[in-house]
């Protein structure tokens, strides 16, 4: 029998948003997440996926988690600390180390685990947090689940952030402090201010934490924004996705061996939920030695997102301070960034609208992700779609 507490409670929300147009509505693929997608038998070109190099759908990352398969079945079996490690994780995690250029490095099943593993393995509620204000949902849940003092900093202010850094280490009430940042913000495009960052938080003596989920695979020629920088020996935790560039799934934590072993001990979702699918590790090997063979995807990804961005521009669309193949397109009010979207899926382009409150009212947009697996007569057709429609509504 159910309860109707929650029964009541569960009307009168969904319905609410509902009202308010905020209900999100799941379209399923009935193809792969490649360039072009298909859904409810209707072909489209693909602007909103984060498989920016192609791998996802990958020939050679598909042969070797076939392989993986054959060999160590579906399942790892176990949380690593039992059993579940098997030799592909310790390859895994030995080749991110490599790419990341740090001592070693550590798995975890997604990169939102992966924030909610690192930050309370190592900050408690005598430590503070100085967080950037659009940082990532992972972080700012894994910041909570820390019960560490949470400070926001305003978006990429450095006087601000060097502002709040003095006065929480001055204030002596805490034992340690952090600074953590998105590496790139995934709803602007733009790029943390590391050089910057990296020295306040020398200045001030805190720990440096950047979770580069959008920049790995895309800048320092696909090693991250922290390689972007040079800056590989002075940020403590280079947090990583195996779910966007790479292609799979997973997340991890790149740094010095002393704190990976530490991680490897006290990180709860690697003592308590099980390991990494044989085929997803698998597949994540292949797809490192692939960004580190070569560079050739990454120069792809670069080529289509600076086509795209032109091809926007020359239109006489706002495409905000992207500074990555993150090409937003803002449109400003909610309802009609929404119609926007419609129109661009009647028209064949897949890009999602995002709007208050993922992001500020009045700067609505639809977000591009071109990818390296698109051809330039894709770009094309999206670019020819996006004057036809932002002309119809009056956009450009
Ligand atoms: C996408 C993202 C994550 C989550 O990664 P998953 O592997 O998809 O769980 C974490 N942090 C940031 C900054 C992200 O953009």
């Amino acid at each position: 029998m159910s309860s109707k507490t929650l029964d009541a409670f569960l009307q009168e929300n969904l319905e609410e948003l509902k009202e308010k147009g905020l209900y999100n509505v799941i379209d399923p693929l009935e193809s792969p997440n490649g360039p072009e997608i298909t859904i409810k038998g209707k072909k489209l070109i693909n602007l909103s996926s984060n498989n920016y190099l192609g791998l996802a759908t990958d020939q050679r990352l598909k042969a070797v988690a076939i392989e993986a398969i054959q060999k160590y079945g579906v399942g790892a079996g176990a949380v690593r600390t039992i059993n579940g490690t098997l030799d592909l994780h310790v390859q895994l995690e030995g080749k991110l180390a490599e790419f990341k250029h740090t001592e070693a490095a550590i798995a975890y099943q997604s990169g939102f685990n992966c924030n909610m593993a690192a930050i309370s393995a190592v900050m408690d509620k005598n430590d503070a947090i100085l967080s950037d204000e659009l940082n990532h949902a992972s972080i700012i849940d894994g910041c909570r689940l820390s019960r560490a003092k949470i400070i926001r900093f305003n978006h990429s202010d450095m006087d601000d952030l060097r502002k709040k850094a003095k006065e929480a280490t001055e204030s002596g009430q805490y034992n340690k402090v952090m600074v953590i940042t998105d590496g790139v913000f995934s709803m602007d495009g733009d790029i943390a201010k590391l050089p910057e960052i990296v020295q306040i938080a020398e200045e001030f003596d805190l720990i440096t934490y950047v979770d580069d989920a959008h920049g790995s695979g895309v800048l320092g020629k696909g090693a991250g924004t922290v390689k972007h920088f040079g800056l590989s020996d002075k940020v403590d935790f280079q947090i990583g996705t195996l779910s966007k560039a790479i292609g799979v799934v997973g997340g991890y934590v790149a740094g010095k061996k002393s704190l990976i072993d530490w991680l490897k001990v006290r990180s709860r979702p690697f003592l308590f939920s099980t390991a990494l699918t044989p085929a997803d590790v698998a597949a994540c090997i292949e797809a490192i030695n692939i960004l580190m063979e070569s560079t050739e995807l990454n120069e792809r990804l670069w080529e289509n997102a600076n086509y795209l961005k032109k091809g926007l521009v020359d239109l006489g669309f706002d495409i905000g301070e992207s500074e990555t193949p993150i090409t937003p397109c803002i449109i400003g009010e909610e309802v009609k960034t929404q119609e926007f979207s419609k129109r661009l899926y009647d028209e064949g382009v897949y890009a999602k609208s995002i709007v208050f409150p993922t992001v500020p009212k009045g700067t609505g947009r639809v977000r591009n992700m071109p990818s390296a697996a698109h051809t330039k007569d894709m770009l094309d057709q999206a670019l020819a779609i996006y004057k036809k429609v932002g002309q119809e509504m009056g956009i450009i």
